[in-house]
């Protein structure tokens, strides 16, 4: 029978696949194993005995603390990867899917971003330790798979949202910073500041289709090639903060600050791989994903991760 084992379980990816209730599943947070030191990891999979492994535990930040650790960021995340694939491996484990993100991709790419493109180029500067770690999974996916035949596999989303991100409004993504804003903003009648011009596209996945698809690539995806995981639907970060303010109930002021950097204007991904595999899978729209996340934003407000 099979047995998976979750790293990462208090992040906002294994926090999707534990709402799926399913059996014999193991979760492991960093409070129970620190994943950078391969023997403590080496001895917990030996006990735990798992066939599969969906690994999403990394050492992750914005671009605040990216741009001030990129040693540690790079060193922690080499450990982290280099340990649980080396674990899986010395254990024998079946299947194993790990997280990249598509921020890993070279600065100077051509759109949409497709999974042979990858290796490329340079990261983008500010944060070039944490995305040359990221990207040695999909090396050591493939060294290991000629060397010994694993079938190690890693997936590339897009920009995820949900419940268990971090809320925090200087270094959160945009989607969570922008909810945690204008909670704010509501609650102290001031106006609603949002960073650039609102322009800008960017593809939203909601966690839980991330997990579920995850499970899914865990069963039935065997290629040693990343895949990229997107519904491939561009909204403008003006879309999304109304439809924030809307969920929220903010009538106030909202000042778009063209003073803030705007960023890349569009990051589209391609899905072509994910459509191939899986032509009917639906993702959730915004509407829904952003009605639960502020939902569970709500509730579980002020002991959220901010
Ligand atoms: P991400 O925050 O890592 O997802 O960064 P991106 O560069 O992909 O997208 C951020 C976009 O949202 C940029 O156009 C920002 O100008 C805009 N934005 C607006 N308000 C905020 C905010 O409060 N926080 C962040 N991170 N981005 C914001």
């Amino acid at each position: 029978m099979s047995k998976i084992l979750v790293t990462g379980a208090s992040g906002m990816i294994g926090s999707a696949i534990k709402e799926l209730n399913l059996r014999n599943v193991v979760y492991l947070s960093h409070k129970d194993l620190d994943l950078r030191d391969f023997l403590k990891t080496l001895e917990i999979f030996q006990e735990i005995k798992p066939t599969h492994i969906i690994h999403t535990a990394a050492i992750v930040g914005g671009v605040g603390g990216n741009s001030a650790h990129p040693g540690q960021y790079f060193l922690d995340n080499i450990k982290i990867n280099t340990n649980v694939l080396e674990a899986a491996r010395q254990t024998g484990v079946e299947k194993l899917v790990s997280f990249m993100s598509t921020c890993i991709f070279p600065n100077e790419c051509t759109y949409p971003l497709s999974e042979k493109d990858l290796h490329k180029g340079e990261p983008h500067s500010s944060n070039f330790g944490y995305a040359y770690a990221k990207r040695m999974l999909d090396v050591q996916n493939r060294a290991y798979h000629k060397e010994y035949g694993c079938n190690f596999v890693s997936v590339i989303p897009t920009n995820i949202y949900g419940p268990f991100d971090n809320y925090s409004i200087e270094n959160g993504h945009v989607l969570p910073a922008l909810i945690h804003k204008i909670y704010l903003a509501k609650k102290n009648e001031i106006p609603f500041i949002v960073w650039g011009s609102g322009e800008p596209l960017r593809e939203f996945v909601y966690s839980s289709d991330i997990a579920k698809l995850s499970l899914w690539i865990l069963d039935n995806y065997n290629e040693n090639d990343p895949i990229i995981l997107t519904s491939g639907i561009e909204n403008s970060i003006k879309e999304m903060v109304y439809l924030i303010a809307e969920k929220i109930k903010f009538t106030g002021e909202i000042i778009f600050d063209k003073t803030k950097p705007d960023g890349q204007f569009r990051k589209p991904s391609n899905n072509t791989k994910l459509k191939k595999h899986l032509p009917n899978f639906k993702f959730i729209t915004v509407e829904e994903g952003i009605s639960k996340t502020v939902d569970w934003f709500l509730n579980n407000y002020p002991n959220i991760r901010k």
